[in-house]
This record gives C-alpha cells, sequence and structure tokens, in this order.
C-alpha cells in the first residue's frame, strides 16, 4: 500500500490539493527586464508569462492569522433536526475546503431549507458557508437574517488561503459514507459554476492564476512527518474534466531550479474583495444582519425565523456539542503584495500564492497533518520565518532564463 504521505505528495505533484503548484515562465524576450527564454530555447506553444521574483523576507511581513479548519472524519454535516418548534438544517466541518464548497454545500442546505416553502430563514453564521447559504435561501425567495458572532473580516473564513481546493481535508476515505463522493461531486459541481459568476469583475474577487509545482532537489527525502498519518479522501478525479492537468516543463524553461516543474492554471478566491462582493450581495438583497452569539442549539429555538440554517464552522464544536469536528490549525504570513508577482508555488512544503490583498504563505510540513488536532490560535513567528526563508533560499538561486 502507498502511505499516505506519498499520496499527498502524488496528490500535489498532479495539482489536486490546492496547495499551489509552482509554475514557469518559458517565454519569449520581453521588455521591462524581465526573465525571458531565447526564443529558439523553447517551442513557441510552451512559452508562458515571465516569472517576477517573489521579496520573500520578514521584514515584508505585514501580518501573521491563524485559523482552525473545521474537519470532520465523515465530511460536512448537511441534515436537518427539528430543535423544539424550529427547524434546524446544518451546514459546518467543511476542514480545509469551505471556500472551494460553498455553493454546493449551501445548495444542498438551502434545498432542505426550503422544504417547507418558509417565506423567512435564519442563517447562524456569517463566513464563506454562512453567507453563500444565505444568498441561495434569498434567491430561493426567502426573507433572510444572518445571526453571528463575528461576521467577515472577522470570521475565520478571511484567514484562508483562497484557493479552489475542493477535497482538501474534506473528509478521510475510510470514514465518508459511500453517498459521500457523489455527494462530494455534486457539491463541488455547482460550486464551480456558481464561481464563474465572479469571474471578470472590476476587482477580481474570483481569477484564475498560474501555480506551479517544484520538486527540487528531486532526490531529498521526505520531511519528518509528526505522528501517525490519516488517510484524507481525495476525490478530484471525479472532476478531472473540470480544470487543466498538471504539466511537466521543458527543462530549462523557467527560471525555477531543477527538473521537476510542473505547471498547472488554478482558481483563487481574492478574500478581502470576495468577502465584501458577498456582503454588498445579501444587503442589496434586502438582508439583514445582525450580531448575536449563542450558547446551545437549544437558544436557536428562541429565533423568530422558524427554519434556521446553521453554519458555525469550527464553533459547532461548542454550539452543538459536536466533538466529531477536529482543529487543523492553519497559520498565513503575509507580504506585501507584489501584482507583478501573478503565481503560485509550492516548494519543500511551503506554499506560496500571490492574491490581490497579500502573498499568503504558508508552512505544511507533514502535508495535510500538518496542524490536525492543534486548536492554538496564535501566532507562531518562528514558524512563519522558517516559511519564508525557504522561499528566500529558493529565489536566491533563481537565474533569469
Ligand atoms: C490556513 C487555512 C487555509 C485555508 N485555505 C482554503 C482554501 O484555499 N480554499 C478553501 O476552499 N478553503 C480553505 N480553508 C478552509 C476554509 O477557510 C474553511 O473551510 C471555511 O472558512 C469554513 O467556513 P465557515 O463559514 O464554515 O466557518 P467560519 O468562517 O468560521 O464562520 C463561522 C461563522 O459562525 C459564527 N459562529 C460560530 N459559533 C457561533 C455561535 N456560538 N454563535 C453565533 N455565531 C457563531 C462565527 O462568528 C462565523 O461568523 C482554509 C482554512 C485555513 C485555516
Amino acid at each position: 500500500m502507498i502511505p499516505p504521505s506519498i499520496l499527498d505528495r502524488r496528490r500535489l505533484m498532479l495539482g489536486s490539493a490546492g496547495l499551489g503548484l509552482l509554475g514557469l515562465g518559458g517565454c519569449a524576450t520581453t521588455s521591462a527586464g524581465a526573465p525571458a527564454l531565447a526564443p529558439s530555447s523553447v517551442p513557441f506553444a510552451e512559452q508562458y508569462p515571465p516569472i517576477r521574483p517573489l521579496h520573500a523576507r520578514m521584514d515584508r511581513v505585514f501580518d501573521i492569522t491563524v485559523c482552525l479548519r473545521p474537519f470532520r472524519a465523515q465530511g460536512p454535516r448537511i441534515e436537518a433536526e427539528t430543535v423544539g418548534d424550529t427547524l434546524v438544517v446544518h451546514n459546518y466541518g467543511h476542514g480545509g475546503s469551505g471556500w472551494s464548497l460553498s455553493w454546493g454545500s449551501g445548495t444542498l442546505a438551502v434545498r432542505k431549507a426550503m422544504a417547507g416553502s418558509p417565506r423567512e430563514i435564519a442563517v447562524v453564521g456569517c463566513g464563506a458557508i454562512g453567507l453563500s447559504s444565505a444568498i441561495l435561501a434569498q434567491e430561493a425567495g426567502a426573507r433572510v437574517s444572518v445571526y453571528a458572532k463575528d461576521l467577515l473580516p472577522d470570521a475565520r473564513s478571511a484567514r484562508a488561503t483562497g484557493s479552489w481546493t475542493p477535497d482538501s481535508r474534506i473528509a478521510l476515505t475510510d470514514k465518508a459514507g459511500a453517498q459521500f463522493p457523489v455527494q462530494w461531486e455534486e457539491m463541488a459541481r455547482i460550486s464551480f459554476k456558481r464561481f464563474r459568476r465572479y469571474l471578470g469583475l472590476a476587482d477580481s474577487p474570483v481569477e484564475w492564476s498560474d501555480r506551479y509545482f517544484l520538486s527540487d532537489p528531486p532526490n531529498e527525502p521526505e520531511p519528518a512527518r509528526a505522528g501517525p498519518e490519516l488517510d484524507f479522501a481525495s476525490y478530484i478525479d471525479r472532476i478531472r474534466d473540470l480544470t487543466p492537468r498538471a504539466e511537466i516543463l521543458p527543462a530549462g524553461a523557467s527560471p525555477f531550479p531543477g527538473a521537476g516543474v510542473r505547471r498547472t492554471s488554478q482558481m483563487q478566491f481574492n478574500v478581502a474583495d470576495y468577502g465584501h462582493t458577498l456582503m454588498a450581495d445579501f444587503l442589496a438583497r434586502g438582508g439583514h444582519i445582525e450580531h448575536r452569539e449563542f450558547q446551545s442549539l437549544a437558544d436557536l429555538a428562541t429565533l423568530k425565523e422558524k427554519v434556521v440554517i446553521n453554519c458555525p464552522g469550527y464553533g459547532a464544536r461548542a454550539l452543538c456539542r459536536d466533538e466529531s469536528i477536529v482543529p487543523v490549525r492553519g497559520q498565513i504570513a503575509w507580504l506585501i503584495p507584489q501584482p507583478e508577482v501573478n503565481y503560485g508555488v509550492y516548494y519543500k512544503d511551503v506554499s506560496m500564492l500571490s492574491r490581490r490583498d497579500g502573498i499568503v504563505v504558508q508552512a505544511l510540513w507533514g502535508g495535510d497533518m500538518f496542524g490536525y488536532g492543534n486548536d492554538q490560535e496564535v501566532v507562531d513567528r518562528a514558524e512563519a520565518e522558517k516559511a519564508v526563508k525557504t522561499l528566500a533560499e529558493l529565489y536566491g538561486r533563481m537565474k533569469p532564463v
């Protein structure tokens, strides 16, 4: 049997984990001194835009944020229960895939919530899942109020990488039910289609970008893995038709060192603008937002709305006393934006994604297990320094091609 760590690697190599592949620039001669390839060295059809250097320095880190992925071994909880006289439809536990699956998951939850055609719906939570569920409930014809302790950009969702990663830490292969892969595919396809609406807008809430995955040096031993590894589910092959496959770049076609350079294109969410757009869309449709904290599930039955879509994310552990939610800690060091760096890189278990609102640098030592079971939402500066240093070492070895 192939060890999960190798499977993780393989998923990255194929571009499925969304952690970012690294990319290249097999490019022709450019103006402004950009790295360029001699036109004869790389076939025209293999040429790509130039790779501009990342300024990977700690003095350019303007923030370090920490967030907990709400992971459930069996996959997200999307089911209805009755609490007193209230129908509560749960929609939580999306691991590292909450942004990516938000519209599909919201669609399933809203179907359940609208079964009795209620005129009013309450949504608990104002993160990726709550806001998308709320907008979908409006579209289904309900008057919607959102109740939440924290609103975006203060909700945890604002501290995510912002990549199309629909099966990142979404379930464990042997714990998800037999029907879950089918449900996952439906959610992923609905979401993917919906993001189409946010492409090409003025402030690029959603856009496509190149990702490069570097395996350099190719024979370096696997980094030490902390503790036992779990078999995180991989469903990406079910939706292979949606996104391009990773391609191996011809040797010398990019300024990245080593021969193992793979490139693909992926959707990214510029979360600052995308979150703002969702809030504006919800309010423009007559939505109402109220700051409120609930102590228990029974509290939800005190709301005037008798149908509630419950989207508390990691908060479900306390609110619903649901210990199936496991925290998976993730930290981001934010580098000052560099608009000319329009790609993402994955190198030595460090992921970099250039977003409009900052350059996301994240350590993933040990792959999907990194941060598993860790609920410490405190900044670890040494972790950030090591991740930035890894990228500095990479860019220090690069040369214009
Ligand atoms: C480092 C990191 C990187 C990630 N990268 C990606 C990525 O690239 N792509 C991707 O798709 N996903 C990514 N994720 C996962 C994604 O961020 C989560 O799956 C998603 O944010 C979950 O959204 P949510 O709305 O369920 O939770 P949250 O954003 O936590 O929202 C929960 C809401 O419920 C409210 N709430 C909770 N409890 C209560 C209560 N008791 N009373 C009232 N209100 C309450 C909160 O205030 C908040 O408004 C990443 C996560 C991390 C940590």
